[in-house]
């Protein structure tokens, strides 16, 4: 019966880990993996969490079960960052539940949203390959349209035409903000046209928040999921902790859902908790709990702020140095400074990727995505002057 079963390709990105860590050169650089670094190249734990955790450890006396709702002083700490200090609960239509990181989150997104009825879901490519592999794993239609143009902009002329072509039912994905693996967000007056589209299309609005806080700021980074819920009569928002907290390993994350009315409200939330009860139970408890005890305290909420405004100012200082060097090469360096997050694509051809490795030490995924935070002051004069060696 196993026996049957075919081999899957191994995972590029983790290959690409274990090529690095291979590698004997002193400089070489690592932009695969998609975890912040310091401009030391360490991914630390924050001092918020550190001290959260030592709180947990002193104060915690259970470990009996949570629901499949899991801990919901996480949950609702979290809403007035995402939907707004003044009606984060937008009068009582939206509610949530605790995921294992966005990844749980998107995925039980999906899971509710075919479970209502939705066959077909519209996305911007390229993506998160996750989103791809979810949407086909639970079965459901994915309809692509490009995200950016060769500029390194907004596709805006393909987004309009697609919700065009969308049926009323469908539903749409979309990056919050720091898309993945673009770096390429829509503007604040982007967004005021694509919410009234996406409500008058009658779609169901998937909202992926994986990145709130890295690109321009918290309030600013919210900008999109709050102008789409004001527009539409329902949307489900897949939220990770993940980067904003430092938490990858430990499954942070969120998902919530705005229905029509508290009724209904309370019964899509029935459904979430059935469905997660079938898939993991509920989610793991430890990070949550951090997390929380950070938000319930106004002087850890500060520190993790201001942990977090350090990593943000790092990344957009590398994204200024690089939109500095105007092009190199073939590369235009400066479309970066524009752009936002982790991560950017360069356009590079797979060749060339290759000789960068192969020749520089320099380690990228196949797409031409590379980690922004992969680059320091130290490194990253190297890392221009080889992108324009291999792209001349
Ligand atoms: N959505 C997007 C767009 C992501 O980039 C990621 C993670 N890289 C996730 C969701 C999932 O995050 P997590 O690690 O919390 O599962």
């Amino acid at each position: 019966m196993l026996s049957n079963l075919p081999q899957q390709p191994a995972d590029a990105l983790l290959a690409l880990i274990k090529l690095h860590n291979d590698d004997p050169r002193t400089d070489k650089i690592d932009l695969g993996v998609g975890v912040y670094r310091t401009g030391q190249g360490d991914t630390p734990v924050f001092g918020a969490i550190k001290a959260a955790e030592k709180k947990l450890l002193e104060t915690q006396n259970s470990k009996a079960y949570l629901g499949p709702e899991g801990d919901m002083g996480f949950v609702h700490a979290l809403m007035p960052y995402v939907f707004g200090k003044d009606d984060p609960t937008m009068g009582g239509r939206i509610e949530g539940m605790q995921a294992p990181g966005g990844t749980g989150a998107v995925r039980l997104a999906v899971a509710l949203a075919k479970k209502a009825g939705v066959q077909r879901v519209w996305m911007g490519v390229p993506s998160w390959p996750n989103h791809a592999q979810i949407f086909g794993d639970l079965g459901l239609e994915l309809k692509t349209f490009n995200h950016a143009t060769k500029a390194g902009r907004v596709d805006m002329d393909a987004l309009v035409t697609a919700l065009n072509l969308a049926e009323p039912g469908d539903a749409v994905l979309l990056h919050g903000c720091c898309h993945n693996p673009t770096g390429i967000d829509y503007t604040p007056e982007q967004w005021d046209q694509i919410a009234p589209l996406v409500a008058e299309k009658k779609l169901l609005p998937i909202l992926d928040l994986a990145y709130q806080g890295l690109g321009q700021g918290m309030e600013e980074d919210a900008y999109g999921v709050r102008r789409v819920l004001r527009e539409v009569p329902e949307a489900l928002i897949a939220y990770s902790c993940d980067k904003n907290f430092g938490m990858y390993r430990d499954r942070v994350g969120a998902i919530y859902v705005m229905a029509e009315d508290a009724a209904a409200l309370g019964r899509v939330l029935s459904n979430g908790h059935a469905l997660a009860r079938a898939a993991w139970s509920m989610p793991p408890d430890h990070g949550g709990a951090a997390v929380r005890l950070i938000l319930e305290d106004e002087a850890l909420t500060a520190m993790w702020l201001d942990e977090l405004d350090t990593m943000r100012t790092r990344m957009n200082q590398v994204r200024a140095r690089l939109a500095a060097a105007g092009t190199a090469g073939s590369v235009d360096f400066a479309a970066l400074g524009h752009q936002a997050g982790l991560f950017s694509i360069l356009p590079l051809s797979a060749d060339q990727i290759l000789k960068l490795r192969s020749d520089h030490g320099i380690y990228m995924a196949g797409s031409g995505r590379i980690n922004i935070a992969g680059l320091t002051m130290g490194n990253i004069d190297k890392f221009i002057a080889d992108v324009a060696a291999v792209s001349a």
